[in-house]
């Protein structure tokens, strides 16, 4: 599957256009400000229907505009699922969003995540690892929401259900009152720690072969730290048996704190390096390049998943990710992605010097005040 065509309205500086994209790929180079990250920010927009950026989707829309539209279509490669076009079009009034699969709109937008297989590389990543233990779990949800059927429902379900139990917490509501939401609560929050918890496992060796290869054989680890003790626990049935316990463990001290004090809301991915029989947090002592390794390394990782999961080559998104990598792991990163990657590139650059990947290989466009040119 390769996105064979871009078809773009107001979105951000964008304006209106219509690319057809190579089968292997494209490098844009463009100084700053131009819109790189904007062109990437739409083409990931049709795989999540979120900014990759954070930003709110009113900031999406152009300057002085109301709307903002973005289709993709994406062609099959041999033997895959036929081709697919996913339309996605935001409405500042009444922020309307709109997402269409080969015109139709699906019941919900969960069923529409996903079709592109993309993944996003940009120097923010390292927050990854900088950022507190929010940015881990916004990370695992994104890439379990579009690697597991019902990952998506059971975190909605669970966020709705928190946001009801705190309420009643907040509001010092009698124990039946609170109690009242714990079923579901378990129901939903161990769907999710269980999910979360087994693709950490499954993929820590992963993480750890990544982070290897680009450090030059360096040791890290990632694992998961659920506030719930999941010890033993390994069906759905004993996570959710686990989290009822500490529901009850905890009970003091949520009515103290006036909110629930255990579950996935509270869970933690530590990552660590380690050092001759030593282990450091990398949040706490990894240094800026360890930071940025262990990053690319998650986004290798969720590359590998989707390559797993859905059977098909991801879509590299690349914005600008060598500029901060000393000389050697960008060698490292660049022989990686040259032998795991063999789907579509998508690579931004400020300077034709730091389009590395596939030198040769990608035809080269220009991006200058949010018009691309080839
Ligand atoms: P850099 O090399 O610095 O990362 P870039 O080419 O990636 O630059 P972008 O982040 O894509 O730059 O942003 C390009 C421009 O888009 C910015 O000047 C910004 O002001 C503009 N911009 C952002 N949002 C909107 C919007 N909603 N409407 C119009 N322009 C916007
Ligand atoms: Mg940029």
């Amino acid at each position: 599957m390769h996105l064979s065509r871009l078809t773009l309205r107001h979105f951000r500086n964008l304006g209106t256009q219509d690319l057809e994209l190579p089968p292997e790929g494209v490098a844009i180079v463009g100084d700053n400000a131009q819109g790189k990250s904007n062109l990437l920010e739409a083409i990931y927009y049709l795989e999540t229907f979120r900014s990759f950026r954070g930003a709110r989707d009113e900031q999406l829309v152009a300057f002085g505009e109301e709307v903002f539209r973005v289709t993709g279509d994406l062609a099959a490669d041999v033997g895959e699922v036929p081709p697919v076009q996913v339309t996605a079009a935001y409405q500042k009034r009444g922020k309307r969003k709109k997402i269409t699969v080969d015109g139709v709109e699906p019941e919900r937008v969960g069923d529409a995540l996903g079709r592109v297989a993309a993944v996003v590389f940009s120097p923010a990543d390292v927050e990854l690892v900088s950022g507190g233990p929010g940015e881990r779990r916004r990370y695992l949800d994104i890439v379990l929401s579009l690697s597991v059927p019902g990952y998506l429902r059971a975190l909605q379900e669970f966020r709705k259900i928190l946001v009801r139990r705190n309420a009643a917490l907040k509001d010092e509501q009698p124990g039946g009152v609170v109690m009242a939401w714990d079923q579901g609560l378990v129901r939903s929050g161990a769907a999710v720690a269980a999910a979360r918890r087994e693709w950490i496992e499954t993929r820590c060796d992963a993480f750890r072969e990544y982070y290897a290869a680009v450090s030059g054989g360096a040791g890290a680890r990632m694992a998961y730290r659920s506030s719930v003790h999941l010890d033993g626990a390994r069906s759905a049935e004993e996570v959710a048996e686990a989290y009822r316990d500490a529901l009850v463990a905890s009970a003091e001290r949520e009515r103290r704190n006036g909110t629930t004090v255990v579950g996935p809301h509270r869970d933690e991915v530590v990552l660590r390096l380690e050092n001759e029989g030593d282990e450091l947090d990398l949040r706490d002592y990894g240094s800026g390049g360890q930071r940025r390794t262990a990053a690319l390394a998650l986004r290798l990782v969720e590359a590998r998943t989707i390559r797993e999961t859905r059977s098909q080559e991801p879509l590299i998104l690349l914005d600008d990710v060598f500029a901060e990598l000393d000389g050697g792991r960008s060698e490292r990163v660049l022989e990686l992605m040259e032998r795991e990657e063999t789907g579509q590139v998508v690579l931004t650059a400020p300077k034709e010097s730091d389009v590395r990947i596939r030198r040769d290989a990608l035809p080269r466009w220009r991006i200058s005040a949010g018009k691309v040119s080839a």
